[in-house]
């Protein structure tokens, strides 16, 4: 049975699936929506790291072209005098630095260049040298060197221009570059340098601020191709392997070489791209949209649950209800009925009459009564006992009720011995032809009734009265009439009619 007051099971699954898809929907839009804010926070990230780290590029750059443009009034010193002696190269070196920078970045040194030999290269040899070990040992030979005699070779072609060598790794396992240019010495033209050692060069751009997760791998091209691998660190990249996030590649030109810087970005650079409002955005979506999932699967339930037990309650009280109708039926059927014969009692006699003459003054149609009395029956008790004379009764009832024909008519015990018909629609004639039935019935039965007067068996006696009611008369009237035939009857000699 269905109930207004709880959903059906259709509706209710609909809308679970309507409050489901919703959810599922915001879940997707609160997914897409913390996206878009961490692709948005990475890009800014990204590009906040390519300003940067180009920023930090130019500087080193401009750093190099600082040290060149030092080289370059080193040469002018020299170029004004014809001959240079160690201590005066070493003077004019201290002066500069003092004058200049704070602290030496590479070894300063005066190449002679011997004339060629027969067949043989050309002799580079440090003539003079600020530092006394390895490759710019005083002395030393440079023909060997591929790289350095190739730079001293560009700075002789080019007289008045700074060159910058190749990058080399010097003795400490160190990588290097050289700067070089054309000076005159002892009539000659000789070659100072500087040698920048590229590792502290770049620690010292730390100083230049570096930040944390910004790691640097530097190469150097030349001729288009890479010297250096591009993939050996040069600063903390080897100190702190972590995969890059991105890594920004600059490809730069300075002092005539081309330098390929490699940004590595790091996760930790500023502290990551600020994803942590995106990743609460999708998760607390999630999440959220999750626990209303579970709470709307509970609410579900409980209705489900809650449904059920209205359907079941109410299926207890709608069988409860018929069966106390059923009852009802019963009782209001018992109280109609007199409990010895189980026929109609007197009370439904009473009902029935006053609804039958009713309808008769409605329809002005006739209404007849049989009034019946049971002949000598206090004899019958006397005779054969009281409970005998209740079975009598109950055979009379019996036969009486079994012997009215139409179902509009009625049998009831009207008290004691005495019985009632009611023949709606019935004339006296009709009346009586049915009462000489009932008498002929009972005597018919032949239910033994040894001390009567009338006969060795029950007899009855009865008394018919028949009108048409009209307003204002009272169905008392028709029983007075049918009960003063009886008492005819039963005066003019028992087992006998009178209508
Ligand atoms: P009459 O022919 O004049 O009607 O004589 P009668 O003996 O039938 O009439 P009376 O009124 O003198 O007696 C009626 C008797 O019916 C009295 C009573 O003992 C008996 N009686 C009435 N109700 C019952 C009953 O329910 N059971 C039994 N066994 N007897 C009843
Ligand atoms: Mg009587
Ligand atoms: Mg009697």
């Amino acid at each position: 049975m269905n109930n207004n007051l709880t959903l059906s099971r259709q509706t209710h699954r609909r809308i679970v699936i309507a409050l489901s898809l919703i959810l599922v929907g915001l879940m997707g839009a609160a997914y897409y929506w913390g996206g878009q804010i961490k692709i948005s926070a990475k890009r800014d990230w990204h590009n906040h790291a390519a300003r940067e780290v180009e920023g930090i590029t130019n500087d080193a750059l401009h750093s190099m072209s600082f040290f060149q443009s030092q080289l370059r009034g080193l040469s002018a010193l020299f170029y004004a005098s014809i001959h240079v002696s160690k201590d005066e190269f070493v003077d004019a070196i201290t002066v500069l630095e003092g004058v200049n920078v704070s602290s030496p970045l590479g070894a300063w040194g005066l190449i002679q260049i011997n004339t060629p030999k027969s067949g043989g290269n050309n002799h580079y040899r440090i003539i003079y040298s600020t530092e006394n070990i390895g490759l710019l040992s005083e002395g030393t030979d440079l023909a060997p060197q591929n790289g350095m005699e190739a730079t001293i070779s560009r700075a002789l072609s080019k007289p008045d221009t700074v060159v910058t060598g190749n990058a080399f790794i010097g003795p400490n396992g160190n990588r290097q570059v050289l700067f070089a240019v054309t000076v005159p010495h002892i009539g000659h033209r000789s070659v100072l340098f500087l040698s920048l050692n590229l590792d502290y060069f770049f620690k010292d751009l730390k100083s230049l601020h570096i930040p944390e997760g910004l790691n640097l791998r530097l190469s150097e091209a030349q001729q288009g191709q890479d010297r250096l691998n591009e993939g050996t660190p040069i600063i903390r990249h080897a100190l702190t392997p972590q995969k890059p996030v991105q890594t920004i590649h600059l490809h730069t030109e300075s002092g005539g070489i081309q330098w390929k810087f490699h940004w590595d970005v790091l996760p930790n650079y500023l502290g990551g791209p600020a994803t942590a409002l995106g990743n609460s955005i999708q998760w607390g979506g999630i999440v959220l949209g999750l626990l209303f999932y579970v709470f709307l699967m509970y609410l579900s339930k409980e209705n489900f649950r809650v449904n059920q037990q209205v359907q079941e309650r109410t299926s207890e009280l709608n069988w409860a209800l018929k069966a106390a109708e059923k009852a009802n039926n019963m009782l209001k059927d018992l109280s109609l009925r007199d409990g010895l014969t189980n026929i109609s009692n007197r009370r439904r006699f009473d009902e029935f009459l006053d609804q039958e003459w009713k309808s008769a003054i409605r329809h002005k149609g006739e209404l007849s009564i049989i009034l019946i009395d049971i002949d000598f029956f206090k004899l019958y008790n006397d005779t054969l006992g009281h409970t005998e004379g209740d079975e009598c009764l109950k055979k009379v009832a019996f036969i009486l009720q079994g012997r009215i024909e139409r179902a509009t008519d009625l049998v009831a015990r009207y008290g004691g011995e005495e019985f009632i018909c009611v023949l709606p629609n019935t004339s006296l004639a009709g009346a009586i032809v049915i009462g000489n039935k009932l008498r002929q019935a009972i005597a018919d039965a032949n239910i033994c009734h040894p001390n009567s007067l009338v006969a060795n068996y029950v007899t009855i006696s009865l008394g018919v009265a028949s009108l048409i009611p009209t307003s204002g008369q009272f169905p008392t009237k028709l029983i007075k009439n049918a009960d003063e035939n009886l008492y005819r009857a039963k005066n003019s000699g028992r087992n006998t009619l009178v209508g």
